[in-house]
């Protein structure tokens, strides 16, 4: 196997600042570290190509659009696309499911069908919960048993009025993932929108949208190593064409007149305004340190961590796991048996060890597994054993402390 995470984690100036030299940074799902790479590209940015882009011809605007472009390339290769007329820029997976939603939609009659599961990040149910309610639409869910989707049984919900299935290719707050041929196989020719929130997936294993044959993917660059406020939305060229715009502004017009305006062709017709240009440049570094990375054996690591904390977390009488080590999307999931989440959350706090405690925007889904909450511990693949022995270390203190009262924990100037 050619991937060492110790030589990976030396390339992420963040751990090497002395405030965070014993930091465990075990919340990877939530956002990933950002690699010198990707921090110099941004200020490499600022320093050197600093201009708008498309709008003026001078040398700076010239530089910072080929760079534009250029990522655009990058991006429409990480994702297979066939042209990069297919890769909008937005500000995340957030804002391509709004924009989906919203364009979509609005070509939808009354009484259409939008099929999504009860477990979905909610960037993928309330964009569809607010469109349901403008254009009287009808929602609906994946069959599922105690709140947990049965993705093979899809079909069971598709009738000739369903317009739109938008399904995670992987859950934040589970790591569950449906077999996407499988999905692919149910949906074969029908006529509806196939639509892959692709957010945790992305860091995880290399994404091919043609392989997948959905019609739309949509990820969060800062999920994958790359900067915050930067996503990628895939649509097949001909239903982009088709598609209105949804944001209007400058960019993303031909030519405006007093009562109407033409459209740019794509994929300017979607990203109106100003870019986040640096993030840009920072996706493009992201893009080639991943394209430079073994992501078998990267994802082989990831799994052999998730696959050990799971055996360690079994073993510990004091936490319930919801998670199955089986989903290599590097999430585990479990609740204290005692005390709250965030209690547990803050205690880790306190040795440093960040994970997150919460619904994790998927209250449906941490409903459906009878908790309110759960603490998450979420890998990427600069994370090592050290890190799963840390964790494991601290939740055995946890629970010597647990039972004791809280009046000795103040006296002990426990973190509590
Ligand atoms: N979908 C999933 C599965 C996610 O995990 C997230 C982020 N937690 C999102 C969508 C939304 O991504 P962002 O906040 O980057 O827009």
């Amino acid at each position: 196997m050619n991937f060492s995470a110790e030589e990976f984690k030396r390339q992420f100036p963040l751990f090497a600042q002395p405030e965070n030299l014993q930091l465990t940074y075990l919340d990877n799902a939530a956002t990933s570290q950002k690699p010198q790479a990707v921090i110099d590209a941004i200020c490499d940015f600022y320093l050197h190509s600093n201009a708008n882009t498309h709008r003026s011809s001078h040398r700076l605007a010239r530089r910072a659009t080929e760079m534009l472009e250029r990522v655009r390339g990058q991006a429409a290769a990480f994702l297979n696309a066939v042209s990069t007329r297919e890769i909008v820029f937005c500000r995340g997976a957030t804002e391509a499911l709004n924009l989906l939603a919203n364009s979509l939609c609005s070509g939808l009659q009354a009484g259409d069908e939008i099929v999504i599961s009860t477990a979905e990040h909610h960037a993928n149910i309330v964009p569809w919960q607010m469109m349901a309610q403008r254009f009287q639409l009808t929602l609906r869910y994946v069959p599922e048993v105690a709140g947990i989707p049965e993705f093979d049984r899809l079909e069971e919900v598709l009738n000739p009025r369903t317009r739109i299935v938008s399904l995670t290719a992987g859950s934040n707050a589970l790591g569950l993932r449906p077999d996407l041929e499988d999905i692919a196989r149910q949906l074969r020719e029908r006529d509806l929108y196939w639509i892959v929130d692709g957010a945790q997936l992305a860091a995880h294993e290399p994404v091919d949208v043609q392989k997948i044959g959905c019609d739309f993917f949509v990820c969060s660059a800062h999920k994958f190593y790359g900067p915050s406020g930067i996503g990628l939305l895939y649509g097949r060229e001909s239903l982009l064409e088709a598609m209105p715009p949804w944001q209007g502004g400058g960019e993303m017009i031909a030519e405006v007149d007093l009562y109407g305006c033409h459209y740019a062709g794509l994929p300017h017709k979607f990203e109106a305004g100003t870019s986040s240009l640096a993030a840009i440049a920072g996706l493009g570094a992201a893009l080639e340190f991943i394209a430079a990375q073994d992501r078998a054996a990267m994802a082989a690591h990831e799994q052999a961590l998730m696959t050990l904390l799971h055996r360690e977390l079994a073993a510990l009488p004091t936490v319930r796991v919801i998670s199955q080590p089986q989903h290599n999307l590097g999430i585990a999931a479990f609740a204290p048996i005692s005390g709250s989440a965030a209690d547990l959350m803050h205690w880790l706090d306190g040795r440093d060890i960040a994970v997150r405690a919460g619904h994790h925007c998927a209250q449906p889904l941490i409903r459906a597994a009878g908790e309110t909450a759960t603490v998450r511990a979420s890998f990427a693949a600069y994370n090592t054993r050290g890190d799963v022995e840390t964790l494991v270390q601290a939740l055995r203190d946890y629970a010597e402390v647990v039972g004791t009262p809280a009046m000795e924990l103040c006296q002990q100037g426990s973190d509590w």
